[in-house]
């Protein structure tokens, strides 16, 4: 064998070995992210075992959970994040607020919102929710399809970037099904945290209450 083949085919077997090893290290880190998103998914499964009015009654009654009778800017209608949960727990659509930028109308809240209000309590945050469908926001927001609430208040302190929870928290709700995470340090959220759930789940919401019906 010549030099330059030897080195050739010395080559081609680190390439492969390296291909190897990264594929190894890929598959290896994919399965620890899955594995994790699922162990922190299951941490919602006691929740899907209750009817709306239990999961309701529940987030109602939890001490960590703070749901606002008013809106931040005051107005009280019957899209506040309490009425809202009432009417969830009633097997009503919630209502959205009709002032401003708001559209009115009514939507169905995903339970997952809620299974995580719960998970978040019993973790030990506790928490002030500002909205969930009712108050204005954005024109294609998921607060108007019952996939986002707001939180103003953590651990008994305001939302800031002086507040030592909230990057804890809002990396809790990624893991917990959040794929919008919003809070301070990005535009128009230094004093709340946005959180919001894919749009998928209002097929998925529809389709399960549907086979309840
Ligand atoms: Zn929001």
């Amino acid at each position: 064998m010549s030099l330059k083949s030897y080195l050739k085919s010395y080559l081609y077997s680190y390439k492969f070995r390296m291909l190897t090893m990264l594929c190894f290290i890929a598959s290896m880190t994919s399965t620890v992210a899955v594995a994790n998103i699922n162990t922190l998914k299951a941490e919602l499964k006691p929740y899907q075992k209750l009817t709306r009015q239990e999961l309701a009654n529940k987030v109602i009654n939890h001490p960590n959970i703070g749901l606002s009778k008013l809106h931040t800017n005051g107005i009280k209608d019957s899209a506040t994040p309490y009425l809202n949960v009432v009417d969830f727990g009633k097997g009503r659509p919630s209502k959205l607020s009709s002032y401003g930028r708001a559209p009115g109308g009514t939507t169905e809240i995903s339970e997952v919102l809620l299974q995580v209000m719960l998970a978040l309590a019993n973790r030990g945050f506790k928490f002030r929710i500002t909205e969930i469908a009712g108050g204005q926001h954005s024109f294609s927001s998921r607060h108007y399809l019952g996939l986002a609430f707001d939180i103003n208040e953590l651990n008994s302190r305001p939302v800031n970037n002086r507040n030592p929870y909230y990057k804890r928290f809002m990396a809790l709700c990624r893991k917990l099904g959040a794929t919008e995470v919003l809070g301070p340090g990005d535009a128009d959220h230094s004093n709340h945290i946005h959180l919001a759930w894919p749009r998928s789940l209002v097929n998925q919401h529809n389709s399960s209450s549907n086979s309840n019906s």
